[in-house]
């Protein structure tokens, strides 16, 4: 997980200006166990930047993907891309009913992605690993009621 400051770094890095929303983005994102997409980022900070458009908030988000800083996991069951400020070798958990992304933390993740770069001969530069199913939750409310 990178910090808020070390984010902040980062787009600045990649050139672009340091504007209050872009350090609102970072904001948001540190921490963050939601796996937002662009636009619940822009819903979450529209009250508070009103000139904020959902362009900048693609194009900071764009800019950290291309940094390696946060993770593009693609798109949930409802098609819209999320996002992942962890960016540490681990599985996410999707549901394929309310759409919640979780974070599940494994050795297996990073000893897999270890085998993956010694033998495959990519210089491996992340991965993606997407479980997909119904959650605890959901699988409750989906049982019959006997
Ligand atoms: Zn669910």
């Amino acid at each position: 997980m990178f910090t808020e400051s070390s984010l902040i770094q980062n787009l600045r890095q990649a050139g672009l200006r340091l504007t209050p929303q872009r350090v609102a983005i970072c904001h948001l994102l540190v921490g963050n166990t939601e796996h937002p997409s662009a636009q619940q980022i822009y819903d979450q900070l529209r009250p508070e930047y009103p000139s904020l458009s959902l362009t900048t908030v693609y194009n900071t988000l764009d800019a950290l993907v291309a940094l390696g800083a946060i993770q593009n996991l693609g798109n949930d069951v409802s098609g819209t891309i999320r996002y992942d400020a962890e960016t540490s070798p681990h599985a996410n958990l999707i549901c394929t009913s309310c759409n919640r992304i979780i974070d599940f933390h494994s050795p297996h993740v990073q000893a897999l992605t270890n085998e993956v770069n010694d033998q495959s001969g990519y210089q491996i530069a992340g991965a993606r690993v997407l479980y997909y199913g119904l959650c605890a939750e959901c699988q409750q409310l989906t049982q019959p009621n006997l």
